[in-house]
């Protein structure tokens, strides 16, 4: 389908983002270290591979439980890297500010930033501060951008993986994407729905020094772990069979999904991670994943399979049926994140 404007749907990390991508942005300034589309753009200088990444933030609310828009733009930049395999070394931060926005928030969110940079030991080195007047932004947007060194030797991509691999996800799924709805919408659970926005860079470090088979990682952040899926089912020509059971969800996030109609599948996350690992290093990788803290609910949720005709991700569902997981479309949630 032709949209002659944008909507909303087209950043919701589906089909939608999916074709503004593909049609509008690559076609146009398509190059070696873009196209992939990888996390992050692996690039050479000199003897050393660099990755280098960037994110903006337009979530809201700007506070939620669990995290707000600067431990977001922090986390977000620094896990783009980290699932590239790159160990994060500095990062830049541009604010975009609505006349108006009280200082006191401006510098809660600060303080946020910085927290969270020195818990996962990186630094804001530049940076960008700008207002618009009242109504041209919705109080705060943040553009954060990244780099990180990649190790010699490391050799990630989707290229890397193979039938019979395990696909494994480092814990619950659905916890911010969830949050976020149910703060906007104003419905409260029994027990409290939490973000998971956290800085993966340290559990990655340790998968990566204690597991060389991992072949690919991916953040199942807007799209879900179902967007995750679907682009590696459709880089790799191979089907992804997952089963319901195995696919960590907590309670509330159940409920929450429920009760508003969305697939957990679909939900975003912040603080997991997706790693595609040789089956023979499954159990190990899981293991790791779980000592752990960001890790004590990672659990092996499928495999990759040779595909009889086009590539599909399909779900075996708790009673034994199966169902093909679509890429969402993408109008889901907007300002997720
Ligand atoms: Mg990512």
């Amino acid at each position: 389908m032709k949209h002659d404007k944008i909507l909303m749907a087209h950043g919701g990390g589906g089909q939608l983002t999916d074709s503004l991508i593909h049609d509008h942005i690559l076609s146009r300034l398509g190059n070696e270290a873009l196209s992939p589309l990888g996390d992050s753009a692996l690039l050479s200088v000199g003897r050393e591979k660099i990755c280098f990444s960037t994110d903006s933030f337009v979530v809201k609310p700007l506070f939620f439980n669990g995290g707000d828009i600067g431990k977001l733009a922090v986390c977000g930049t620094v896990n783009d890297l980290a699932v590239a395999g790159a160990m994060p070394m500095a990062l830049s931060l541009a604010l975009i500010m609505e006349e108006g926005l009280e200082i006191a928030v401006l510098d809660r969110v600060l303080e946020s930033i910085a927290a969270t940079a020195k818990a996962c030991g990186v630094s804001v080195v530049t940076g960008d501060t700008k207002t618009v007047e009242k109504g041209a932004a919705d109080k705060l947007f943040i553009n954060t951008a990244g780099i990180g060194l990649y190790p010699s030797g490391l050799n990630l991509g989707m290229d890397q993986i193979k039938a019979g691999d395990r696909i494994l996800i480092s814990g619950t799924i659905g916890d911010h994407g969830m949050t976020i709805m149910s703060e906007r919408e104003e419905i409260r659970f029994q027990s409290p729905l939490a973000s998971d926005c956290a800085p993966l860079n340290g559990l990655i470090q340790g998968l990566l020094d204690q597991c060389p088979g991992i072949r690919f990682m991916r953040d199942p952040t807007r799209g879900g772990v179902a967007a995750t899926l679907n682009e590696i089912s459709r880089a790799t020509g191979l089907n992804v069979a997952i089963q319901e059971d195995a696919v960590p969800v907590t309670l509330t996030v159940r409920a929450a999904a429920d009760m508003l109609g969305f697939d957990v599948l679909n939900i975003a996350n912040e603080g997991k991670v997706v790693i595609v690992v040789d089956q023979a290093e499954a159990g190990a990788c899981l293991k790791a994943c779980q000592d752990h803290a960001l890790g004590r609910q990672a659990s092996i949720i499928g495999q990759v399979v040779k595909a009889d005709s086009a590539p599909v991700v399909e779900l075996v569902t708790k009673i034994g049926g199966k169902r093909i997981v679509q890429m969402p479309y993408g109008r889901e949630l907007p300002r997720i994140c």
